[in-house]
């Protein structure tokens, strides 16, 4: 069972994206083209232990050497000196312009090894095999890549799109819970700014209690991807619409960074920054009703008490973010449902009316 979309970033790139459950075939048939013995593959520690047999099944018919890498496990795992052993591993391992990576795992693995593909020979072909909810709809697709740097997150990167993705729901039966919680952020964020449909789409996963089951969220996954490659399409370098899918975020990073990017996840965070962000988009007129997000409240363990910072303290953390030019805080805010827009701001006490509403 498979279903494609394709991708083009440019008027000679174009790739594919797969999706189905157990593409081993697709996969199988997809590497064929590769003129190299041999592929390198980079695997979440996880997805090694528990899928080997499902992704060497599809790989070891063509290639007579896979070189695998192991990926640690978390977000520790995107930093220099993993970045670097990868690199010797790689080169020393033989690696030819044309040999293949293969990235399979999390966000943390594809972006580790996106950067790694990118820059070793300058630039070897890359396949994602995203394994979690969060990299089959969000980071998998749109072709950045990189590593954090002690002063900050992904600052050290690039664009590099993959020649393929293979979204293969059937590594998501074994994600757990609060990793299928944190990749429902982004799926709700397409919601919200994109296809309101989605939300009573995931209600009625959710009512079904079907975490877990990756085929019944295939529809929901496929339609997710295809609303990010859409608007990346139409902005590969992040120039303008792509700024849409930060909704949320803006307040998010705040909530990550005060909890020291260990005490809420992404996805929490996220979660939340959309509650701040819809409250400040009913304070500039728009008619939000809230409950399209506090519906899927039961589901978020975060405790917005726990956010130790007073909104003044969050409004600060806002401004004097690196990536904040003159003191004007960007956010993404919603006219109504499925209609965002860029708001830029220095009237922080309206952004901080928006936190004291949210916590
Ligand atoms: P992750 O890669 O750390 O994976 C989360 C956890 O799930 C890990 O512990 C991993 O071992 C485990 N895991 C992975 N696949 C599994 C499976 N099939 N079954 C069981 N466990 C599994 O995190 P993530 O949430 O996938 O990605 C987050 C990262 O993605 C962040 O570093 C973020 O910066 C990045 N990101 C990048 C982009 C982009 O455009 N490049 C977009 C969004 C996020
Ligand atoms: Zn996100």
């Amino acid at each position: 069972m498979s279903d494609s979309i394709s991708v083009q970033t440019s008027t000679e790139d174009i790739y594919e994206l797969h999706f189905g459950y157990d593409l081993s075939a697709e996969l199988e048939e997809f590497v064929q083209h590769y003129g190299s013995a041999k592929a390198f593959l980079m695997v979440d520690a996880f997805v090694l232990k528990h899928h080997r047999t499902h992704f060497e099944k599809a790989l070891k018919s063509h290639f007579n050497e896979l070189h695998i890498f192991e990926v640690p496990r978390g977000e520790q795992a995107k930093n220099i000196e993993i970045y670097k052993q990868a690199v010797d591993f790689v080169l020393s391992e033989g690696a030819e312009r044309g040999t293949p990576l293969i990235a399979i795992g999390g966000g943390v693995t594809g972006d580790l090894s996106g950067f790694v593909a990118a820059t070793v020979l300058r630039g070897l072909p890359l396949i994602h095999i995203p394994t979690t909810l969060l990299a089959m709809v969000d980071s998998s697709i749109g072709g950045k890549t990189g590593i954090n740097h002690h002063t900050g997150k992904n600052l050290v990167g690039s664009f590099y799109q993959p020649a393929a993705v293979f979204a293969d729901v059937k590594y998501l039966e074994t994600l757990p819970e609060k990793e299928w919680v944190n990749g429902l952020s982004e799926v709700l964020k397409y919601g919200m700014i994109h296809s309101p449909e989605i939300l009573e789409q995931v209600n009625t996963l959710i009512k079904e209690n079907t975490f877990v089951d990756g085929k019944s969220w295939l529809p929901l996954i496929q339609q997710s991807a295809k609303i990010k490659v859409e608007i990346v399409a139409e902005d590969v370098l992040e120039a303008g619409k792509r700024a849409f899918l930060n909704f949320g975020h803006t307040f998010a990073h705040v909530i990550e960074k005060q909890g020291d990017y260990k005490l809420y996840s992404h996805g929490e965070a996220v979660y939340a920054g959309m509650i701040a962000a819809v409250h400040a988009s009913n304070s500039l007129g728009a008619n939000i009703d809230l409950s399209n997000l506090m519906q899927f409240k039961p589901l978020y363990k975060l405790n917005l008490n726990e956010v130790k910072a007073s909104p003044e303290e969050l409004v600060y953390l806002m401004k004097t973010d690196k990536k904040v030019k003159d003191e004007q805080i960007q956010l993404i805010l919603l006219k109504e449902l499925s209609s965002p827009y860029v708001y830029k701001v220095s009237d922080t006490a309206f952004v901080q009316r928006a936190w004291e509403h949210t916590l």
